[in-house]
């Protein structure tokens, strides 16, 4: 009898320690491994899907991330809804029914990736429905924009806020169906933000957002819309007269246009005299349309199925990702289940050893951020971490490109591109010769050859036999190339951080640079 008591009692004890010992409520006890996964990764067969399947599983992997709603707004699963949206190719296979089952006959678990905002050119949904795009204070959408300083940018960015628009009428229902429809175990966010890459404050102005942020931070009275109150100067510093309920909207408002209303919204002041404020109703404005739709998605999905999980492929910083893009994701616990937080080593400065160390700081301070109300996976981008490695190859990709726009009499800048490639070629060599000796013996004479006689040699036919070797070369290094101790420390550094599970970006990179054995040693149980 004591004995038994005195095991229950040790029982109690541990179950009490252990969970204190959690960072998350309902957080699991081991670490869970997700992958991020695309259509490409698993062919189009049963067979290669199961295949897939088996390599995840020797990996270790609990959870498939796959991509089904891609960043032109293609979807991989048979919709009935918008059977006009299905990806090319996609027609007559049932890419998410096909992964599930297998997956589930393995025992692991499918997380349906979204990705939310973003939609392509052609797309179905811009096609159909033009007026749901995110306009910027010229009326244009983001294919105006500029990615770098030539390339056009190819993504139509849709407003977060209209209703009814892209989310009540195309996002949610995408969700809605895929619960509905298929046993997946949940749904994953992506890109569920404002753009940020190319012009994160001039969007969105669209006619519904020039209506509705007014009415949002509440800058007039609806029931006496004339009305104009002034500020009430009566305390010497001049912000600190903002509670003499001043309305800020300008008057003549409705007679504004486009350009005039974002440039009061982004550079007005609340208070006559003190500093340009207004944009930061802006930034709130946003912050508040990204959290409604995730707060929307996921009571549509509890909705229809309780047990399915949202989970979430959020930036590093909440705060700052907040301030630029609506990303607030800190605030979402209530209805985010799982946060995978993109703690990529591309969003960082500083050498390989500076990112160890701010991949644990910033998980650490992720979960924080959540409070340690939810679970967050360690977010690791394989490909990232081998900038060391793969530089010199990019910038020599680069450089190549920029050459053949070049006429052939601009000397002084076709010399800059040849000594730059001449450069570059010496701090990857020694790597190649090492790793790939038959791929420098074949490309060394080539760049010589380039750079030689000020470039008088460097034809149009020879800059594209470097480029298609380099391609080749980049589409599938040789073993080693990209070392598989940079990948190992990272997890590592990561689970310094005491995260709930690491989440690897992607499928592709491990099988690119060979490193799906580095998941088998480092995820065994
Ligand atoms: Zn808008």
């Amino acid at each position: 009898m004591t004995g038994i008591l005195r095991t229950v009692r040790l029982t109690v004890f541990l179950a009490f320690f252990t969970v204190g010992l959690t960072h998350s409520t309902g957080a699991q006890q081991r670490e869970m491994h997700a992958l991020w996964s695309h259509p490409f990764d698993i062919g189009k067969t049963a067979e290669s899907v199961r295949e897939f399947v088996a390599k995840c599983k020797r990996a270790h992997i609990d959870t498939i991330v796959m991509d089904v709603k891609d960043s032109n707004g293609g979807l991989y699963w048979k919709s009935k809804r918008f059977p006009q949206a299905i990806a090319a190719g996609y027609e007559n296979f049932d890419l998410l029914e096909n992964l599930v089952r297998e997956a589930h006959a393995q025992g692991i678990k499918v997380d349906a990736w979204l990705v939310d905002f973003l939609e392509g050119a052609n797309g179905a949904a811009f096609r159909e429905h033009p007026e749901w795009a995110q306009l910027n204070p010229d009326g244009e959408t983001m294919l105006s924009e500029k990615l770098g300083k030539k390339n056009p940018y190819p993504y139509v960015w849709m407003c977060p806020a209209r209703r009814p628009g892209y989310v009540d009428q195309w996002l949610v229902p995408l969700f809605e169906e895929i619960v509905r429809n298929y046993k997946v175990d949940s749904v994953h966010h992506d890109y569920v933000r404002y753009g940020g890459d190319v012009a994160p404050d001039s969007y969105c102005f669209c006619d519904y957002c020039l209506r509705h942020l007014p009415r949002y931070a509440m800058l007039s009275y609806e029931s006496l819309p004339e009305e104009r109150y002034r500020v009430d100067f009566r305390q010497p510093r001049i912000e600190a007269n903002w509670w003499s309920d001043p309305t800020m909207l300008p008057p003549g408002w409705d007679k504004m246009d486009r350009r005039e209303k974002a440039d009061y919204i982004l550079n007005g002041r609340t208070i006559p005299g003190g500093p340009p404020d207004m944009r930061s109703f802006f930034y709130d404005y946003k912050a508040h349309q990204i959290e409604t739709f995730v707060r929307e998605t996921y009571d549509a999905v509890k909705k229809i199925n309780p047990n399915v999980q949202v989970s979430a492929a959020v930036f590093k910083n909440p705060i700052i990702s907040g301030r630029f893009i609506g990303q607030h994701w800190d605030r979402w616990t209530d209805w985010i289940d799982v946060y995978m937080p993109m703690t990529y080593r591309s969003h960082f400065g500083g050498d390989f050893e500076a990112y160890l160390a701010h991949l644990q700081e910033s998980t650490e301070r992720q979960i924080e951020w959540t409070l340690h109300k939810r679970p967050v996976y360690a977010g690791i981008a394989s490909t990232y971490l081998y900038r060391e490695e793969f530089q010199p190859f990019d910038e020599i990709r680069d450089r190549l490109t920029d050459l053949k726009a070049i006429s052939a009499n601009d000397t002084k800048q076709r010399t800059e591109n040849l000594l730059a490639i001449r450069a570059a070629y010496g701090r990857g060599k020694i790597r190649l010769a090492q790793f790939a000796p038959d791929i420098e013996r074949e490309l060394s004479p080539l760049v010589e050859r380039a750079v030689a006689n000020g470039g008088r040699d460097a034809s149009p036919q020879l800059l594209d036999e470097i480029a298609t070797k380099l391609a080749a070369f980049r589409a599938n290094p040789p073993q080693g190339f990209a070392p598989a101790e940079k990948l190992k420390r990272s997890i590592e550094a990561a689970r310094k951080a005491r995260p709930d599970g690491i989440a690897i970006f992607a499928a592709s990179s491990l099988t690119r640079e060979k490193l799906w054995n580095v998941l088998e040693e480092e995820f065994r149980r």
